[in-house]
């Protein structure tokens, strides 16, 4: 094994570094933490952008889904952020996989490669979720995340960047992943396969692209602001539907034959949506719940049996989807950068958070850049 000691000491990593963490609800702050050390199978990552996600939102005023050893992730000192990029710039023992110097983007979860579905393959749905001391990564969620200078990651949770990407546009990277994954859970698109999206948000806009990088047909968005179904066109939308002005089922049965789509993506959060996306399916049609939304939804579950309708909820990137979507980025099928709008440095995570949360001034992906 090839270790490149001479290229890792050239980075001169320090003892500390600057990391925004959780306080209690609602509170995020800077303060100088230890540089982590990483173990056998992990690298360490400088971080070089990072984008805020709507999950970020949820983990500062809500805890949930972030857990750190079955504990909401309050006031432990706690380093959100999931979507970053970065190079690695040092190895764990007896890691050859990675060298320093290689531009990587990363995937969120790394699961704990112990439990049954880990076995299984489906690592974002890991039994042992939170505790690290089952050896269970899921970074900015379980184990520190990205809102800091460095970040230790496991060896599977890196994909290679391409050089044309910047390293803002490269943060898209695991977005375009859980896309992809949505995806496969459905058993994988067939070109010519139609495909609606309910809800124009980072996540909805990359089912659009890569549907439309797939080979989907057609591509249809539904979505209440203009911005959103403009920047959906962008990204190969065939037809946009503003559900405040006509009514979004009917719309979809008549572009589609009248009879709905083949697949149809919930990616708003709004609870009414779902029942909408049910009714815009065809009849052994699929759909993929892809939003996190709060409290019980009311399902018209009678029209899902009769018309053998099949749901899937889906839960971050598995299936190392992110690495297949960094292929077709690696390709040049689709481009996202039309979705990173506003960019913020590291001094001012809480402002690039409360510009995603707030969506002020048209805010899409907010990225965080490190000088
Ligand atoms: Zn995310
Ligand atoms: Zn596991």
């Amino acid at each position: 094994m090839v270790k490149n000691i001479e290229q890792e000491n050239s980075y001169n990593i320090p003892k500390s570094m600057k990391a925004w963490v959780l306080g209690g609800p609602h509170e995020i702050k800077m303060i100088e933490k230890d540089v982590p050390e990483p173990g056998s199978s992990e690298v360490l990552v400088k971080v070089g952008a990072i984008a805020v996600c709507h999950t970020d939102i949820e983990v500062l005023h809500h805890g949930h889904p972030a857990m750190v050893e079955g504990e909401a992730p309050f006031n432990k000192d706690f380093v959100m952020g999931h979507e970053y990029m970065g190079t690695v710039v040092k190895t764990g023992p007896n890691v050859d996989e990675w060298q320093p110097g290689d531009r990587i983007a990363v995937e969120v979860h790394a699961g704990c490669g112990r439990c049954q579905k880990c076995r299984e393959g489906m690592y974002t749905s890991c039994h042992n979720y939170s505790f690290r001391s089952k050896d269970h990564r899921a970074n900015g969620f379980t184990t520190d995340g990205g809102f800091a200078e460095y970040a230790v990651n496991n060896i599977n949770t890196l994909v290679a960047v391409p050089d044309y990407l910047s390293d803002e546009v490269a943060t898209l990277t695991v977005t375009a992943g859980t896309a992809m994954y949505g995806l496969d859970v459905l058993g994988g698109l067939i070109a010519g396969q139609s495909v609606v999206v309910a809800g124009g948000g980072p996540i909805g806009l990359m089912f659009i692209a890569i549907a439309k990088t797939l080979g989907a047909s057609p591509v249809i968005i539904s979505e209440p602001r203009s911005d959103r179904s403009e920047m959906a066109k962008k990204m190969g939308a065939d037809f946009v539907i503003n559900p405040l002005v006509e009514d979004p089922v009917e719309k979809v049965k008549s572009l589609t034959g009248g009879i709905g789509v083949d697949f149809a993506v919930e990616a708003s959060g709004v609870p009414d949506v779902v029942n909408q996306v049910l009714h815009m399916t065809n009849r052994g049609g699929k759909v993929c719940l892809a939003a996190f939304s709060n409290g019980l939804t009311p399902t018209d579950l009678a029209y899902v049996v009769s018309n053998n309708i099949y749901m899937f909820g889906i839960r971050g990137e598995g299936n190392s989807a992110v690495r297949r979507a960094a292929s077709l980025l690696n390709q040049k099928r689709f481009d996202p950068s039309p979705l990173h709008t506003h960019t913020f440095p590291l001094e001012e995570v809480d402002t690039a958070i409360s510009y995603a949360e707030n969506q002020t001034d048209g805010a899409i992906k907010v990225v965080v850049k490190m000088s």
